[in-house]
């Protein structure tokens, strides 16, 4: 399994749709919405580690 670096989600690298290559690495996301996050400022996600997004995770009813 490969990690999301945006959201930490764990990714299948053979069912990953959204991947990018980044300094000779591939990194694979769970949705477009991360890898165009992790494309706009790839060094602040490798250097500060997954940030976990706002739309994953937790229940919607959650206050
Ligand atoms: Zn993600």
């Amino acid at each position: 399994m490969a990690i999301d670096p945006v959201c930490g989600m764990e990714v299948d690298p053979k069912a990953a749709q959204f991947k990018s290559l980044y300094k000779g690495k591939v990194y694979y996301f769970c949705s477009r919405h991360c890898k165009e996050a992790f494309d706009k400022d790839p060094e602040y996600y490798l250097t500060h580690g997954p940030v976990g997004m706002p739309h994953h995770g937790g229940t919607p009813d959650r206050r």
